[in-house]
């Protein structure tokens, strides 16, 4: 999708801090980092979020827990630890409609979540 700034941001036509990618995904540092280490990761495909990865995206949601893990090991918070996010719509503060996980670490992480 050519007005979805994710979609861009895959293609290379949007600059991001790319950390990881290869044919499915790619996880990129947040624009506004919510803990030391806050990557992105996203399919390159267009799916809006969370509630479209249906059983036929089963595959492609392992790959973003796999490139996730990934990053981790590279950001050296795999031993630490760290928190996965993905918001589904309104109440949850989706503000970027093609689905991401967010890789949140380097720092301890509270609960219940705001
Ligand atoms: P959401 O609130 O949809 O779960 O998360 C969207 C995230 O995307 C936010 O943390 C926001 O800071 C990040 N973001 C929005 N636009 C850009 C951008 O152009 N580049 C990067 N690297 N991150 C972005
Ligand atoms: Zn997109």
């Amino acid at each position: 999708m050519e007005d979805c700034i994710f979609c861009r941001i895959a293609a290379g036509d949007i600059p991001a801090q790319v950390v990881y990618q290869d044919d499915d995904v790619v996880a990129f540092r947040d624009t506004n980092p919510q803990a030391p280490v806050h990557v992105l990761v996203i399919p390159r495909e267009h799916v809006p979020g969370p509630l479209a990865l249906g059983d036929d995206y089963a595959a492609l949601a392992g790959k973003l827990v796999a490139a996730a893990a990934q990053v981790a090991r590279q950001e050296d918070i795999a031993d630490t630890g760290y928190r996965l996010v993905m918001n589904e719509g309104r109440q949850a503060q989706q503000s970027v409609f093609h689905v991401h996980l967010h890789v949140l670490g380097g720092r301890a992480m509270h609960w219940p979540p705001g």
